[in-house]
């Protein structure tokens, strides 16, 4: 009810220049991207400068692909791209931002420290949002001074393909900012939907146990990778079968936000499985580790099952 009574405020109009996202990972990536390809000034942030090498060449190669496809003029690609700053100094990449979107690694005390950091050295009016998939839009804005300006603003992978933005409002969100940011994800040609704080918010409180369901029915020896995942996509249309999802978007990732509806709800049937803590644990976490329930080898579209499962039925 809340979401929907803010959508009825005015909405304020915000000029946005510079956007930094902290993060260049999966997400991060293809956030920077958006905002780039719509004329913003991107500086992208992250602690490991071949994590921002890697995203840089990832989205020139994805800026490529739109090339051929039409989609793009290499004129435009050369634009965007240079409109992107890399950064490893965060204090650098925030101190003249109008917008933060953080897109780090799902972890609470990694997010409140950063959002402590961004708080002490963004500009005032500066609008913190986070890409988390699970954490409290309300716990993260707490540790700031102006809970009031900070929102999720939750992108999908592959960021420039996915059209929903899942807005998330904290407690203390203002009615204005969640219509700024609803304006903007409009304007980025995105479907914006807005929902209230609670684990998981919508998106994952759905799907994540969903795949962790599907893990456990690995884990018990019901079926195959092959037939989990053919069955939902055969016969639920689902373009990607639950595990081969799993890998898309990084055990690592898919384990956290399981452990946040855990304890949040704190109800049992949301325990990650034991499979995917062991092989979270052991470090394969799909596609961006080269290995999850399938093997990813360079220029391969081919959906290879991990040799670790072939002898599993
Ligand atoms: P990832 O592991 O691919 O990338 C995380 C990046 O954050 C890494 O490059 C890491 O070096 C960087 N990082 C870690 N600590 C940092 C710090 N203090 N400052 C700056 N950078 C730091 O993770 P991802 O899949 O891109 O996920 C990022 C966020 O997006 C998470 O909150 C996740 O829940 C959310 N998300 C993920 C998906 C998905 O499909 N993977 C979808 C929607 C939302």
């Amino acid at each position: 009810m809340a979401a929907q009574k803010k959508r009825n405020s005015t909405n304020m109009s915000q000029n946005f220049k510079i956007v930094t996202v902290i993060g260049s990972g999966t997400m991060g990536n293809g956030i920077c991207h958006v905002f780039a390809q719509n004329g913003y000034e991107v500086h992208m942030m992250d602690i490991k400068q071949d994590a921002l090498d890697r995203a840089i060449a990832t989205i020139g190669k994805n800026m490529d692909r739109q090339v051929t496809k039409g989609t793009l003029t290499a004129d435009a690609k050369n634009e965007a791209m240079g409109r992107i700053t890399t950064f490893t100094n965060m204090l650098d990449a925030v101190k003249d931002a109008d917008l933060v979107v953080e897109a780090a690694t799902e972890n609470i005390d990694l997010k409140i420290n950063i959002f402590k950091q961004l708080d002490e050295h963004c500009p005032a009016h500066c609008i913190l949002a986070t890409n988390t998939s699970s954490i409290s839009i309300t716990r993260i804005g707490s540790h700031t001074k102006r809970p009031g300006q900070v929102i999720g603003m939750h992108f999908f992978n592959p960021v420039p393909v996915m059209k929903l933005i899942e807005v998330i409002n904290g407690y203390g969100t203002t009615a204005d900012i969640t219509n700024t940011i609803v304006a903007l994800a409009e304007s980025l040609g995105k479907v914006p939907c807005v929902v209230n704080d609670y684990p998981g918010f919508i998106s994952n409180r759905i799907l994540m146990p969903m795949i962790n369901e599907a893990v456990l029915a690995l884990q018990e020896g019901v079926a195959g990778i092959k037939e989990i995942d053919d069955i939902m996509k055969l016969g639920m249309a689902h373009p990607m079968g639950p595990l081969q999802l799993a890998d898309f978007i990084g055990l690592d990732t898919c384990y956290s936000i399981m452990h946040v509806l855990h304890m949040g709800f704190g109800n049992q049937k949301y325990a990650p499985a034991t499979l995917l803590a062991n092989m979270v644990q052991a470090g394969y976490l799909g596609v961006k580790s080269g290995e999850g329930f399938y093997k990813y080898s360079a220029g391969s579209k081919e959906l290879v099952v991990s040799e670790r499962f072939a002898t599993r039925k």
